[in-house]
């Protein structure tokens, strides 16, 4: 079983001072949890990033960074980029890709996506691809194709010699997170039920089946969208929900501590 993790995404939230404030209420309540069997990832933006990098290392709590972006080449004529390197040399352990919001905002499309994937991977980090379908899709009954489209685009070599069908093709890199996250539910107070999530969530690990066989079993495929202390418990009870992406909900230390309690309890139950 994935070991269950919680990821806090803050966006463009917060300056360093008020990421300082963060930590230090997540270090007063961290104890209160159980010691292992979970993990957590904040996810800040690029300027808190060392800040918080040289707080992590005073200090006991368990939480690991991320970034929330990155370019694909290590270095060069870039202006305004940071690569994978820079994010790895400032204690960055993952990084988020392909967010909807970078994906329609910002014009990223699955071949950049993809490039930055390979990057990350190739500089140690571990991507945690976001996945999911605008609510026009999902009106149409095209989530599963838009899912799959995305995973294939964002993951699976284009080298015929790496599998014996297209559909056993390995993925470019061994380790990486999955997060369903739907883009109507983001930041809209909306979501699907929790049985929608798990069915959504049990196609991307059958995605993943022909190429790594009982290794998808262990990705961890988290849900994003509107997950709040209130609902998290539904959706962390289902089989393939291995945890949750949280955006406005993790802004305050207690509330995310709360999710993280909650979300262990819901699974171990
Ligand atoms: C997100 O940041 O990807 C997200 C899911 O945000 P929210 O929890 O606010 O919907």
């Amino acid at each position: 079983m994935p070991v269950p993790c919680f990821v806090a995404n803050w966006k463009m939230n917060k300056t360093i001072s008020e990421a300082a404030v963060w930590l230090r209420e997540m270090e007063k309540c961290q104890p209160l949890l159980p010691a292992s069997g979970w993990e957590a990832i904040l996810a800040a933006p690029f300027t808190a990033l060392a800040s918080i990098s040289e707080f992590l290392k005073g200090s006991a709590l368990k939480i690991h960074l991320a970034a929330q972006n990155v370019h694909f080449e290590e270095k060069g004529a870039f202006t305004g980029e940071i690569s994978p390197l820079m994010l790895h040399d400032l204690g960055c352990r993952y990084v988020v890709i392909g967010h909807s919001e970078r994906r329609l905002q910002f014009w990223e499309t699955d071949l950049l996506i993809r490039q930055k994937i390979k990057a990350a991977g190739q500089a140690g980090l571990v991507p945690i691809l976001c996945v999911g379908e605008t609510r026009r899709e999902r009106k149409e009954g095209k989530t599963i194709r838009v899912i799959h489209q995305q995973l294939k685009k964002g993951l699976r070599s284009d080298d015929p010699k790496s599998g014996a069908t297209p559909n056993s093709r390995k993925m470019i890199l061994d380790r990486f997170i999955i997060a369903y996250e739907p883009v109507w539910a983001i930041g809209t107070g909306e979501t699907p039920t929790p049985s929608e999530v798990e069915t959504v969530h049990r196609e991307i690990r059958k995605f993943f089946k022909p190429a790594m066989g009982e290794k998808a079993d262990e990705i961890q495929i988290l849900y994003g969208g509107s997950v709040t202390e209130q609902n998290i418990e539904g959706f962390m009870k289902e089989p393939d929900v291995d945890g949750v992406l949280a955006g406005g909900a993790s802004l305050s230390a207690e509330t995310f501590y709360k999710m993280i309690d909650r979300g262990i309890k819901a699974k171990n139950r």
